[in-house]
């Protein structure tokens, strides 16, 4: 499988007949080859995108719909091959890739409808006789950048409004997970869009996503990744005022109050810190309980993390709880954070290594990891440690809980926990983050925007603004002639 690079809807080996290896973070084993991109390769991507902008920015929505809507008809035939691959190059337990890939079709659906209401709005001017209408057309030429944590469903919170509004596109899936993502982005190829309107490189992130950011054909830069090359990214995007979504990393914290239920907070909380081995962007990475609660929430946390099940193969146990990591690089930040906590006096409850068993001995595993007896200054604490950790701290008053909770440079999401409603809107007030989550470990809804205050980024995806970041307001002013002029 080596022709993976689509350019102008043709299926193209890269012009250097290099590739790179896809590997199972579970096994260490090979699972395909696929194309590394060059330079060439990605600007045949550009313009392919710019020659097909015409096209289908005029399409009339109603057809855009179609096409999108059949796209997703395509991928739901392949959904179980999709979520497959998926478990083997990311490592996540089978259940939790087929509801990503279910997700995705949704969110594809929910912006092809979309596509039929993009309206703008019109006034009479104040200052004679004028009338203004306000457009709301396409940006033009999308570069699409994804991480490996979600790769399908990173990739369809852009495409769904880029594509709803009028956009063309050349997206680029991480490398460590690509192949879910193509065949994702294929099935819109395979519905019949228009050759050059979903562009797909793989290959190497600095190299031809660098391109994809500096080249001026791309006018948008959608991009989901770590704050590092977020930066690098708004940086370069600057130089050309090019407009851009960056989706960056997060340290969520969740806020366990006095009146929490337990039996509602405990489980969520797990869930939350867990589920994807801790690599999530809005993954909590820090508890705060208040200390009235906190030795029975530690105690309940601690036993429930020590009976989670770890799979070292995801296919098999669908619905284990977690898998490996995705990359030595991503285990060694995690034993870095953990052996600094543990260092600077911090006491481990469960975990704090990785696994001995012999299924795990070849993969990228550690074990999940509850701590207590935190310092602010701890790594854990201060950085996004991207892993299966938990470290639970307590706090007094509501207003030291909140202000240990905004005490990061990161600002995606936060949870708090309590059956008082005062305390749930003070807290939604003063937590600096893009998304609260009250008495529910998740802050994604197709229809409410999605983003990050503070490093955690610039913008929204999903909802109403997410398809408004896909397109220009333009003012349209008219001067009408009266009777007697
Ligand atoms: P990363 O920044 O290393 O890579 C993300 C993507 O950018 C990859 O496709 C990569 O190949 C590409 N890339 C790398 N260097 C580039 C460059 N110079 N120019 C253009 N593209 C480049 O991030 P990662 O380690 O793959 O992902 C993990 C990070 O993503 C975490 O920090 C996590 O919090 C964040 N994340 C954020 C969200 C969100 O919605 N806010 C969601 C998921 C992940």
């Amino acid at each position: 499988m080596t022709e993976t690079l689509l350019i102008n809807g043709q299926w193209r080996a890269s012009s250097s007949g290099e590739t790179f290896t896809v590997t199972n973070p579970a096994t260490g084993a090979a699972i395909a080859d696929v194309s590394s991109a060059t330079i060439a390769d990605t600007q045949a991507a550009l313009l392919a995108a710019e020659n097909a902008f015409p096209i289908w920015s005029e399409m009339p929505g109603r057809e855009r719909a179609r096409l999108m809507h059949r796209a997703m008809n395509v991928f739901r035939a392949k959904l179980d091959e999709a979520s497959r691959l998926l478990t083997q190059e990311h490592g996540k337990p089978l259940n939790d890739s087929i509801k990503e890939c279910r997700y995705s079709a949704d969110v594809i659906d929910f912006y092809a409808d979309e596509s039929r209401r993009i309206e703008g709005t019109h006034f009479s001017g104040d200052m004679g006789p004028t009338h203004s209408f306000i457009l709301k057309q396409p940006i033009g030429v999308v570069a699409a950048i994804t991480p490996w944590n979600f790769p399908v469903d990173l990739l369809a919170w852009k495409l769904g409004p880029g594509l709803a509004a009028g956009c063309t596109f050349v997206v680029k899936p991480p490398s460590e997970a690509p192949l879910a993502a193509t065949i994702f982005a294929r099935a819109f190829h395979e519905a019949g869009l228009p050759p050059g309107v979903v562009n797909i490189i793989t290959g190497d992130g600095p190299l031809i996503g660098g391109e994809m950011v500096t080249n001026p054909i791309s006018r948008k830069i959608a991009f989901t990744g770590s704050t590092r090359t977020g930066i690098w990214i708004a940086e370069q995007a600057a130089k050309q005022l090019k407009a851009v979504t960056l989706e960056l990393g997060g340290s969520a914290p969740f806020i366990v109050c006095r009146d929490a239920d337990l039996d509602i907070a405990v489980p969520e909380a797990l869930r939350r810190t867990f589920s994807h081995t801790g690599q999530i962007c809005i993954s909590v990475n820090r508890i705060f309980v208040q200390r009235e609660r906190f030795n029975e929430f530690a105690e309940r946390f601690a036993d429930a993390a020590s009976k989670l099940h770890v799979t070292a193969d995801g296919i098999a146990e669908p619905d284990a709880d977690m898998g490996p990591m995705i990359s030595a690089a991503g285990l060694e930040t995690v034993r870095q954070h953990v052996d600094d906590a543990r260092e600077r006096g911090a006491k481990i409850l469960v975990g704090g290594a990785s696994p001995t068993e012999p299924q795990y001995a070849n993969g990228l595993f550690y074990l999940p990891t509850v701590l207590v007896d935190m310092q602010r200054d701890m790594r854990m604490m201060q950085e996004e440690t991207f892993g299966p950790v938990a470290p639970i701290a307590a706090f007094d008053s509501l207003e030291e809980g909140i202000a240990m909770a905004n005490d990061t440079p990161y600002g995606l999401a936060a949870y708090v926990y309590t059956q008082d409603l005062d305390t749930a809107f003070y807290a939604a007030r003063k937590l600096r983050a893009g998304g609260i989550g009250i008495n529910v470990n998740d802050i994604t809804d197709i229809r409410g925007p999605f983003g990050g205050m503070k490093m955690s980024g610039i913008g929204r995806e999903l909802g109403q603004p997410g398809l408004d970041a896909y397109m220009e307001t333009k003012h349209v002013r008219y001067r009408y002639r009266t009777p007697n002029e």
